[in-house]
């Protein structure tokens, strides 16, 4: 069994005990499935069909107000099953995410590339010679002056 879903302890779910929640919030970063809802400063509560009943969301709350009731094993198990698949579904959503980012930052850099070239094509200027002069600023920028790096980082761009 994955513990990435917290351990598999009992037929056991949690519950808040809504009147007592102070809305911290801590239970929900413990929770390794996503099974508690609330915004911050509101009662939080649990999603009986994701709750796997490990306990990791018990320690951290500071007043107390999460219990275990016992379920059926049914319950039990059917809340597990739930909890992977939500599990797995927010990785594939968090990597959707990143990679939207990545494009996001890849069109941004074209942006500026194409605006460059532009610049430089208005100018007059050498497009080959202008554009080396650049990457050798920006890569010595990223180096202490070292000399065998300056050498190297010289020798890298002539050889473009
Ligand atoms: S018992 Fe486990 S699965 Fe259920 S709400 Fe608490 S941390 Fe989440
Ligand atoms: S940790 Fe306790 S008080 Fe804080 S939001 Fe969760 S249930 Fe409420």
């Amino acid at each position: 069994m994955d513990m990435d879903f917290g351990p598999n302890i009992a037929n056991q779910k949690a519950f808040i005990i809504e009147d007592e929640c102070i809305g911290c919030k801590k239970c929900i970063d413990a929770c390794p499935v996503d099974a508690i809802h609330g915004a911050s400063n509101l009662m939080h509560s649990v999603i009986d069909d994701l709750c796997t009943g490990c306990e990791l969301c018990v320690p951290p709350c500071p007043v107390d107000c999460i219990e275990l009731v016992q379920v059926n094993e049914n319950a039990s198990l059917a809340a597990r099953n739930n909890s992977e698949e939500w599990f797995q579904n927010t990785i594939k959503l968090r990597q959707r995410r990143i990679k939207e980012r990545s494009i996001v930052d890849q069109d941004n850099n074209l942006k500026i590339g194409k605006e460059i070239n532009k610049q430089l094509n208005y100018r007059s200027l050498d497009k080959e010679k202008n554009i080396k002069n650049l990457q050798r600023k920006i890569l010595m920028g990223r180096i202490d002056e070292d000399k065998d790096d300056v050498e190297f980082i010289n020798n890298l761009i002539d050889k473009l």
